[in-house]
């Protein structure tokens, strides 16, 4: 386990930039309705095909964020665009960067909302970890998340501006599809149920798929969802991204208590939506996400009863050692106890990575987004206020 030493992170605090623009944003349309909305502006009907395609390529491939650099539009036609769109991505509350290189984002969006992404380094690649929601209206017990209220869902902008945030700050706008990418991976673990926010999810994700954007294969993104049934065809067929479940227990009974939308859709039938995942193959495969809590869903028997049900879907176990958080009642499993669990599911065919704490100093990791911002936030308040009293 990576050590827990006290670091002080690299923090930035970045200035209030926007104001409340209320032209339209450009940013998180699919490209026929710009198309349209070009038409509505007048764009001559000849153009719009050709204006689309420039703009959805200043936009995704050279990340602009003002109609002035499009070059390549005429004058006039730029100035028609200043009149009627706006360039809006999320605002930049903080960046925080780890020492192991993860850099986290507290992101302010329409209405004042805050929510985070984490942009985990690796080497070759990276991966970046977005948000679909503002808060989570499930109520897993071991997820800080789950005890936030949803204040709301996430617009395709916003879930699209995430990405473009990490583009702009790890320099990777105008790269040829062949070179490396920093953010060569998405993952959608981070605040939220993206299958309670599907469409407007599945509008970003063809976004960042689109192959003359920015051009994200569908295999490098992958969806986490708690089980919420009903949505998971729709996400084969209408994005077919990769697919993780948030499984976490092996009996109904456990289930129904850590992850309380197993009360409406038990395991059966959770593994049956599993199995008829569109594409699902051995080089495609589900990922299950097990949080190994101690005393709880962690014994042999627990890892037996894993590789049992899940048997005939070709699938990897992720575990996701516990991160702990002030009052939630569970502890992290012992560490050679995750091992043992990792090895019985191992021998059974099945790879079980344990997943490696990254961004630990920086309070970066799974369930624990915003909430321990709004701690390390409300904190320096206090030491504002300490200092402003001295
Ligand atoms: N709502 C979606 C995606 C966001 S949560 C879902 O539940 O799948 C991303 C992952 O982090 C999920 O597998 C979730 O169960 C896990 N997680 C939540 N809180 C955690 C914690 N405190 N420690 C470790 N993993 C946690
Ligand atoms: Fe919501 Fe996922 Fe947290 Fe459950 S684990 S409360 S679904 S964010």
């Amino acid at each position: 386990m990576t050590s827990k030493t006290p670091i002080t992170p690299d923090v930035i605090t970045i200035p209030r930039q926007l104001d409340d623009n209320i032209l339209p944003n450009i940013i998180g349309l699919q490209r026929k309705a710009l198309a349209n909305a070009l038409n509505e502006i007048g764009t001559p009907a000849k153009q719009i095909k050709m204006r689309t395609a420039q703009i959805w390529q200043w936009l995704y491939v050279k990340g602009a964020q003002n109609f002035e650099e499009m070059t390549n539009l005429s004058k006039d036609f730029r100035n028609l665009l200043v009149q009627n769109f706006a360039i809006t991505r999320p605002e930049i509350v903080t960046r925080q960067i780890s020492k192991d290189g993860t850099r986290k984002y507290l992101l302010r969006v329409t209405g004042g909302h805050e929510v985070e992404a984490v942009y985990i380094p690796e080497k070759d690649r990276g991966t970046l970890c977005i948000s679909s929601q503002i808060g989570c209206t499930l109520t897993c017990t071991f997820c800080h998340t789950g005890t936030q209220k949803l204040v709301r869902n996430l617009t395709p902008a916003e879930i699209v501006g995430q990405i473009l945030i990490a583009r702009d700050d790890l320099d990777e706008w105008g790269k040829d599809a062949g070179q490396k990418r920093n953010v060569s991976n998405i993952v959608l673990m981070g605040m939220g149920e993206p299958l309670y926010n599907t469409d407007n999810v599945r509008d970003a994700m063809l976004i960042a798929m689109d192959n003359e954007g920015i051009a994200l294969s569908r295999r490098r993104i992958t969806l986490s969802t708690s089980g919420v049934v009903p949505e998971i065809i729709r996400t084969g067929s209408e994005i077919g991204c990769m697919l993780a479940i948030s499984f976490h227990a092996t009996t109904d009974e456990v289930r129904d208590v850590l992850v309380p939308i197993n009360r409406k859709h038990k395991i059966a039938e959770l593994l049956e939506a599993c199995r008829n995942y569109p594409k699902l193959s051995n080089s495609e495969r589900i990922t299950f996400e097990y949080v190994m809590l101690k005393n709880i869903n962690d014994s042999d028997e627990d890892a037996r009863r894993l590789v049992d049900l899940i048997s005939g879907i070709p699938a990897k176990i992720n575990l996701i050692p516990f991160n702990p958080w002030p009052g939630s009642g569970y502890e992290r499993s012992d560490w050679n106890r995750i091992e043992a669990f990792g090895d019985i599911v191992n021998k059974a065919g099945y790879a079980s990575p344990i997943r490696r704490p990254r961004g630990e100093d920086i309070m970066a990791a799974c369930g624990q987004l915003k909430s321990e911002t709004q701690r390390v936030r409300k904190s320096a308040k206090q030491m504002a206020e300490e200092i402003k009293g001295q």
